[in-house]
């Protein structure tokens, strides 16, 4: 089993608003053993010289689509499984390599492409899915246009995967137990329009709450939660009430239903950057005026429905949610959020809130006695200058995922 020794390093631990100076960190297989400000002494391990860069815990983005490879998503129906496949695991090493060594799809990735990572086919984080996202017929999730009638069979193109349609609760609870049966870590359901549809209005209320609930008490009893999409305050309002643990996007929220967020102890995953692409890049890449138009509606609300999150104290995650092409923006994510809230809570969202988003806080998102080695080496100071997240990763000295190295240039 390999062990390392940090030293010569400053430590970013997120729930500290300034880095450690004279710490050290000892790492035994996949996991951190001792967090110390003293010497810690080990002649098993390997002792890795930091030469005074910063230690961080790996970054988290909660909100991704790994095989939602095209910006126009109806464009995935002439996308084999495989090139699929192979296209999701370019994606995933990106993302690793931009610091980011979790993330949770939150709509598209399936267990094989988890397994081929988990195995060492592909490179890639640690990843936690949620299987095809479930909508009701003409919601966010139902790509057919106005003149198909038959919905695609789940094994001939990419588009099957980006989501699959249930009406009522029978189709609901089967549609969830199916996803758990395949692997899902969590359920992803639609309760509002969406920018990536055509057909729907942004502010439809989707699924009646009778099918929310019942998709809410299938993933409780299997022991895990559900995820919606959702800009409204009503469409969030709706969610929370009927048990929905984490709201994704929630671009409209009001104070209210920022409110009863943070009384229900749900969580807000704020993905901004998406709508700043989609806005700068969307039509080159084959976005339809339909949903350049939704986007302006969701774009000018983004900042702020952080400030109302933050007022209210709800939990801030922090994800993308880019498309295909858009997906070298990533770190913009971090550049936006900037104009609403500090480096620190920047940093707090990408790991501590987001660990507990993916339920493993303790063992992700903190370098911390027990947690994974899930760590970055970077130059500089993050608390200071969130740049040193761009340029792809480049100026991320190492990446360690699980206590072995996926880069080092120490
Ligand atoms: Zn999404």
């Amino acid at each position: 089993m390999s062990m390392y020794l940090f030293h010569n390093l400053l430590l970013l631990d997120p729930r500290q608003d300034e880095l450690r100076d004279g710490m050290q960190v000892l790492v035994e297989g996949g996991t951190v053993r001792e967090v110390s400000d003293r010497p810690i002494t080990s002649a098993a391990a390997e002792r890795v010289d930091m030469g005074g860069r910063t230690l961080m815990p790996g970054l988290i983005d909660a909100h991704i689509h790994l095989v939602l490879t095209e910006v126009n998503i109806r464009l995935l129906s002439d996308v084999p499984l495989t090139l699929l496949a192979a296209k999701g695991s370019v994606a995933a090493r990106e993302m690793l390599m931009r610091g980011f060594t979790t993330l949770r799809d939150t709509g598209g990735a399936d267990w094989g492409l988890k397994a081929a990572i988990d195995q060492g086919l592909f490179v890639g984080p640690r990843v936690f899915i949620a299987g095809q996202p479930i909508s009701q017929t003409g919601g966010h999730g139902d790509f057919r246009s106005r003149t198909q009638s038959t919905i695609f069979c789940a094994c001939c193109s990419g588009l099957t995967w980006a989501s699959r349609v249930a009406d009522g609760v029978p189709e609901v609870v089967k549609a969830v137990r199916d996803e758990l049966r395949k692997g899902a870590d969590h359920i992803k359901i639609m309760v509002s329009g969406g920018v990536a549809s055509q057909l729907d209005p942004l502010e439809s209320l989707q699924f009646r709450v009778d099918e929310i609930e019942a998709a809410v008490d299938e993933a409780t009893r299997w022991g895990t939660y559900v995820a919606a999409h959702a800009y409204s305050p009503k469409a969030v309002e709706r969610a929370v009430r009927a048990g929905v643990r984490t709201i994704e996007h929630g671009n409209l929220i009001d104070a209210p239903v920022a409110g009863l967020m943070a009384e229900r102890g749900a969580y807000l995953v704020p993905t901004l950057v998406t709508y700043d692409s989609m806005k700068r890049r969307g039509a080159e890449h084959g976005l339809s005026a339909a949903s350049l138009a939704k986007n302006d509606v969701v774009l000018q609300a983004g900042l702020r429905s952080l400030d109302i999150a933050r007022a209210a104290g709800v939990k801030i995650g922090l994800g993308s949610d880019l498309l295909g092409q858009l997906r070298n923006d990533h770190m913009n994510e971090f550049t936006i959020r900037r104009e609403a809230m500090s480096a620190q809570e920047v940093i707090r969202s990408a790991t501590l809130v987001n660990a507990e988003i993916v339920r493993h806080e303790g063992r992700l998102g903190e370098i911390t006695p027990g947690g994974f080695a899930d760590m970055l080496a970077v130059d500089g100071d993050p608390y200071r200058d969130l740049s040193v997240f761009d340029a792809d990763g480049s100026r991320i000295a190492a990446i360690m995922l699980n206590g072995r190295w996926v880069k080092n240039r120490l």
